[in-house]
């Protein structure tokens, strides 16, 4: 029986782009990590390298972005990357930043997709492990939830209620999370702010590269880019990208359906925790499987091997 391998990239790509937070150039370099490395940050700009694995406890900060820090450095807006890392397959990956804050790109992943597709993907030597949700685990505040349930793939369902006409109430049901689909349905959707809540970020000196070309603005009942959007519910699709983005740092792709409503980075770090403090309700296993990533697919059969953690 084949097994599922663990994939990094099969050569180094690079990219520039601008910091959300600082309006300064950031170089981004992508390069391959050995087996086992999962996503390792590194910051370059500093008389020392940092390194930052994309781990939760790591993370330091939600309310804009997904901050990781070690207690003196950080770096900032790494969600977008690590969703498209995990929603391309690509589990082992080192990622150079000479900034604090990674470029937010048009503000959504499809850059970072596109650089992996150059970049190509590589099999390694050591069998995939994936996290297998058994039992449900779920987290709620008031109305809003996430919840994890056994399933046969990575699926996600996610629904979002705004109070703003051009928002409203969207939901996304059922998505398999396959790099095809990732590439296709998710990744190109664009994060999205309140005029209001824009100026006022700015005005306390963050935010400061933010801009129509790396957001969707809304303002009362109007959408303020141009261009209109590229999804009628490209709201939504965020939310799933950041969904995605904040999962993978559980270091380990996830055979399970994660349910959302009204939910946020705070509320997927909470789930997270309730993840981790649950052993009994998960196993690791190694994935039964074809060779590519694309070919994760209803035939992956997982045999029991180990609780590990
Ligand atoms: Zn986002």
């Amino acid at each position: 029986m084949l097994r599922r391998v663990e994939h990094t990239l099969a050569s180094r790509v690079q990219c520039t782009g601008i910091g959300l937070h600082s309006g300064k150039p950031v170089d981004l370099v992508l390069r391959p990590a050995a087996a086992g490395t999962g996503v390792l940050f590194v910051r370059t700009d500093l008389d020392r390298e940092v390194r930052f694995p994309a781990r939760p406890e790591w993370v330091t900060d939600t309310r804009l972005a997904t901050t990781l820090g070690n207690g003196r450095v950080e770096l900032q807006t790494v969600e977008h990357l690590i969703a498209a890392l995990r929603g391309m397959g690509v589990d082992n990956c080192t990622v150079e930043v000479d900034g604090p804050e990674l470029p937010i790109m048009d503000g959504s992943a499809a850059p970072f997709v596109y650089l992996i597709q150059q970049a190509g993907l590589s099999p390694q030597r050591r069998e995939q492990r994936r996290l297998v949700i058994r039992r449900p685990i779920e987290v709620r505040e008031g109305n809003r939830y996430a919840r994890i349930v056994p399933s046969r793939d990575f699926k996600i369902s996610v629904s979002i209620d705004y109070k703003h006409p051009a928002i409203g109430r969207q939901a996304l049901q059922n998505l398999v999370v396959r790099p095809k689909h990732f590439a296709r349905e998710i990744a190109p959707a664009r994060t999205f702010g309140f005029l209001k809540e824009v100026q006022q970020i700015q005005a306390h000196g963050l935010g400061l590269g933010g801009s129509l070309q790396n957001a969707i603005i809304v303002d009362g009942g109007k959408i303020l880019n141009r261009e209109g959007l590229r999804f009628p519910d490209e709201f939504v699709r965020h939310k799933a990208l950041d969904l995605i983005g904040d999962l993978a740092l559980l270091g380990l792709p996830i055979q399970g359906h994660v349910k959302t409503m009204r939910s946020g980075h705070e509320l997927h770090r909470a789930l997270m925790a309730e993840i981790r403090a649950n052993p009994r309700c998960w196993t690791v296993e190694v994935a039964a499987n074809t060779s590519a990533p694309d070919q994760v697919d209803e035939q992956v059969r997982v045999p029991r091997v180990a609780l590990a953690r």
